[in-house]
């Protein structure tokens, strides 16, 4: 064992991720201060990468008083935090009867569902869900009355609370765009006909983080919030504060030519004498290939261009005439204080949205989370 530690390697060699709490404490309370209701912190896909139980913690701290998230796999780590966990996307065979022993509420979008957790053991406190107009999730309008009046029916005997119904707007990141008055009909419609069949649900909730910031029509009683916890604004009406810092070292670095071919295809020749580094982080960690021959990272405090295509594991930054150390560490995005490009900036140059980034980052980059000062205070 104590050989074993011995000669356990070094860590911080490589690309690291550091979370910074803080801003998920201040992007919290930003939005708790928005939502005329109560806040949902919506943690799936690892609290959108940034870690689930730290987001939820730091957001249940600040503002936030429930949680949310898709599969009931996603709900099993966070139920010790000792408020209501949703959990919505399931497949009908999920572990219900584990669900209601845990006291996991789910979102119920179909007749199948309903009879799958109606049957389980336990009286399982329900969202219905509706399709507010995306043809994604949720019972589709043309069921909806029947699954209200079944849900009735299967409270009355017992089997299941409705606490809850539920929509998502499909273009809230657009507020303007008329898909949002559709949706926000539809959900009054569906609010409705729960109440004509004898329904009471307390929590009626279609926000998410873009029409929680931008139309308080939407809020009801509660909004449900992800990607503002960790920063990012769909609507782009909003400036909330990024969570994340990747950088990685220099490993190493050579002088070349003017016209000297850089990485595959040599879809890259300088166009001076320069230095180029190495930096040990590629698409396998998450950086988008596609934007490669745009993204830049922050090297000495200026911004140096990534040259030639971001490889696997690699990608190479033209350093300029004075070229860095060995071991210095680039900033390959941040918040963007000290002049780093940010996550948006790299979503931008891939031609896709900040979330894909956040949430598709590796497992061989090492993270560190910074504690919210008043969580730090605590420990
Ligand atoms: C992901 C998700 C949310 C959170 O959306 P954000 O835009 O990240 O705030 C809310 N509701 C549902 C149904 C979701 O899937």
């Amino acid at each position: 064992m104590s050989a074993l530690l011995a000669t356990r390697p070094r860590t911080g060699a490589g690309p690291r991720l550091d979370v910074d709490l803080g801003a998920v404490a201040d992007n919290t309370r930003l939005l708790a201060g928005r939502a005329t209701g109560e806040l949902m912190a919506v943690v799936k896909a690892d609290g959108f990468g940034h870690g689930a139980v730290d987001v939820a913690r730091t957001a249940l701290a600040h503002g936030a008083t429930r949680l949310g998230v898709t599969s009931l796999e996603e709900a099993w780590p966070l139920l010790d935090l000792g408020v209501p966990v949703l959990s919505w996307l399931n497949h009908v065979d999920a572990d219900w009867a584990a669900a209601t022993a845990h006291g996991v509420e789910v979102a119920v979008p179909s007749l199948q569902h309903l009879a799958a957790v109606a049957a389980a053991a336990g009286r399982t406190r329900v969202h219905l869900h509706v399709d507010a107009g995306m043809a994604r999730d949720g019972a589709d309008p043309s069921s909806w009355a029947l699954l209200c009046r079944t849900a009735r029916r299967a409270e009355q005997r017992g089997e299941v609370d409705v606490v809850g119904v539920m929509g998502h707007l499909g273009c809230a990141d657009r507020p303007g765009d008329d898909c949002n008055a559709l949706g926000r009909t539809r959900f009054a419609w569906a609010l409705e006909h729960a109440r004509a069949a004898g329904l009471r649900p307390r929590d009626r909730h279609l926000a998410a983080t873009a029409a929680t910031l931008t139309d308080p029509r939407t809020h009801h009683t509660m909004s449900r919030v992800g990607a503002g916890l960790v920063g990012i604004d769909p609507s782009g009406s909003t400036v909330l504060r990024p969570a994340m810092r990747l950088t990685a070292p220099v490993i190493s670095v050579r002088r070349v030519r003017a016209g000297t071919p850089v990485g595959y295809g040599h879809a890259h020749r300088t166009a001076t004498a320069t230095h180029l580094g190495l930096v040990p982080v590629g698409y396998a960690d998450g950086l988008p290939r596609a934007a490669s021959g745009r993204a830049e990272v922050l090297v000495r405090g200026v911004r140096r261009p990534v040259v030639g295509l971001v490889s696997m594991d690699q990608l190479v930054v033209d350093l300029g005439v004075r070229g860095v150390d060995l071991g210095e560490t680039v900033t390959v995005f941040g918040p963007g204080d000290a002049g780093e490009p940010t996550v948006a900036e790299w979503a931008a140059a891939a031609g896709t949205i900040e979330h894909e980034i956040v949430t598709g980052l590796g497992a061989r980059v090492e993270r560190r989370v910074r504690s919210a000062a008043h969580l730090r205070s605590l420990s």
